[in-house]
């Protein structure tokens, strides 16, 4: 059995927007924790001057005489107006501290502003950059299609052609990928719209169908189970299929012949779970941590020759939280990886 790695299932959840979460009400107790104390050493101040100055006050008044004592009424002793201070002083610092609470979360989020400013900013240039990038990329495409397709051209030129071609076609799969991960709203902002009925049985049969072919070339097994009985979900068809695209496609590719993949499906209470097995080569200790991070692959050559980039799993991560899911790995070199996904059973 592939052996978890506890960081791994740390580092996954954790998004731009839930660190930031975080640190803000990390920053807003700090802020309230600070003028609490400045609260309580200046109730402390006040009491200790308050207090010997009353017993200065008090030194020297005389009791009220007996007979007058029907006609005034009884002068407050020391302890009486000690008992008032401590009263007002709990009252006024309450008050206080709800106010300390709001502005303290006030100032945390003027604090951290820039941060989210510089975010918001990177990813709207990310997109940008990508959707500009998009078609010089065409242009050259179908400028090398017709430079391999044109009469008379050398052999030599022809190889050229393709190998630019290929270069091209892994350039626009980048392109693509970074146009997803830079839209997808890693910020919640971008709440899933299209919500619809879709019976997990039937996605993973299809998913699995689309890469009869590479499974064939890589001789890899692939199987889905239960694969008859309907599990219905309320969730967003296009990011699910995205996200079993993704597992399933690094199942075959980091597999060795004769291997399998497998996507288990099971109802638990609210939520399923979705579980992509492969027999495959593995992933180190070392590595477990950082393969949901952008562009990371932890094996250079193998990835490039597969044409990956290092996004699928960073739009696999990104797509399962909007889905309001959790993804973790487990996985063991020379035995294989496993992939689980929890997700509501509506979002
Ligand atoms: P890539 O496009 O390179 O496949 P991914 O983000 O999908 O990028 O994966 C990141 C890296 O994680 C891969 O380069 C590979 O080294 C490793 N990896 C992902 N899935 C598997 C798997 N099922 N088995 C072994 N290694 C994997």
């Amino acid at each position: 059995m592939p052996e978890e790695s506890k960081p791994f299932g740390v580092k996954v959840t954790d998004s731009f927007s839930r660190r930031f979460q975080f640190s803000l009400w990390k920053l807003t107790a700090v802020y309230v924790a600070i003028l609490a104390i400045i609260l309580f050493l200046s109730s402390f101040i006040i009491y200790s001057a308050f207090s010997s100055q009353l017993v200065h006050r008090f030194r020297d008044v005389h009791p009220i005489p007996e007979e007058y004592l029907n006609v005034i009424a009884p002068a407050p002793s020391a302890d009486d107006v000690r008992a008032d201070l401590i009263n007002s002083l709990i009252l006024v610092n309450g008050f206080l501290l709800v106010i300390a609470g709001f502005s303290s979360y006030w100032l945390a989020k003027l604090t951290l502003s820039p941060i989210n400013e510089a975010y918001e900013k990177q990813r709207a240039f990310l997109s940008d950059a990508s959707h500009e990038l998009r078609t010089p990329l065409a242009i050259l495409k179908t400028d090398l299609e017709n430079e391999m397709a044109a009469p008379g051209v050398s052999l030599a030129a022809k190889a050229r052609a393709e190998s630019n071609l290929e270069e091209v076609d892994r350039m626009g799969r980048l392109v693509s990928d970074l146009l997803l991960l830079a839209n997808s709203g890693e910020d919640g902002s971008n709440r899933v719209k299209n919500v619809q009925k879709v019976d997990l049985t039937v996605l993973a049969r299809q998913v699995l169908g689309r890469f009869d072919r590479l499974a064939t070339e890589h001789q890899v097994t692939l199987r889905s189970s239960p694969d008859n009985i309907a599990l219905e979900i309320l969730t967003n068809e296009e990011l699910l299929q995205r996200v079993l695209t993704n597992l399933v496609k690094n199942g075959i590719l980091y597999n060795r012949p004769n291997g399998s993949v497998t996507i288990n499906m099971a109802e638990s209470g609210s939520s399923v779970i979705i579980n992509i097995v492969d027999t495959g080569i593995g992933i180190s200790p070392e590595d477990l941590p950082k393969i949901f991070n952008r562009f990371y692959r932890s094996d250079k050559s193998r990835s490039r020759a597969t044409g990956g980039s290092g996004l699928g799993l960073a739009i696999v991560r990104s797509s399962v939280e909007q889905l309001g899911g959790s993804v973790t790995a487990k996985s063991e070199l020379e035995k294989g990886s496993s992939f689980t996904i929890k997700l509501p059973k509506r979002i």
